[in-house]
């Protein structure tokens, strides 16, 4: 059995879909982002609630509805809290949730731009594979060819690294395979 780096990468888009809509301010369908802000809207006992987009135009807005006219002890009550508290995961979830956009939107532009938070699982002496947990938080859809592009980097790192432990290990032995041990652990 080798020994194996274990790191965790959690994926995040930087940027929500941006559906195509009619603006009247543009006369026109235009691309619009989410404001990452809700308006309520409570009638007796009835909801509406609504994510605010703005044309990226123009900035006119467009209200798109997440709760239509639902009654108030029918509404899960961490949905609810979430409404009255303008939770930003909240937010987050429904901005990228695109089978809900797909239903108000034919077009839909999506971003691949993406960060990625890197963390390594415990530490491990003289790693000689590397095992690449990907976590893709609250989101429906995610082009995987730009995760494989940023590991191909990475794994490319890790041969790089193992060669010059290899080379060092040749060359100078205890001291420097030690460092270079020490250099694999943080690699990614
Ligand atoms: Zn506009």
């Amino acid at each position: 059995m080798y020994p194996i780096l274990q790191v965790r990468w959690t994926i995040i888009l930087r940027m929500a879909p941006e559906p195509w809509i009619a603006c009247s301010g543009c006369g026109g369908p235009k691309p619009f982002r989410s404001s990452g802000k809700l308006r309520l809207n409570a009638n007796g006992k009835k909801l509406d609630a609504w994510l605010i987009y703005r044309c990226t135009s123009c900035g006119k807005t467009w209200n798109r509805p997440l709760v239509e006219r639902q009654n108030l002890r029918d509404i899960d009550p961490g949905t609810l809290e979430a409404l009255q508290t303008n939770d930003p995961g909240f937010i987050r979830f429904h901005a990228f949730d695109l089978q809900g956009l797909r239903l108000k939107a034919s077009r839909i532009d999506q971003s691949t731009g993406i960060a990625v938070v890197k963390e390594t699982i415990g530490t491990v002496q003289r790693a000689l594979m590397l095992e690449i947990g990907l976590v893709v938080p609250g989101v429906a859809s995610l082009r995987l060819d730009a995760c494989e592009r940023t590991a191909a980097v990475s794994i490319a790192a890790v041969s790089a690294a193992r060669e010059r432990q290899t080379y060092r290990q040749s060359g100078e032995k205890g001291r420097a395979a030690k460092s270079a041990a020490g250099r694999h652990a943080d690699l990614p």
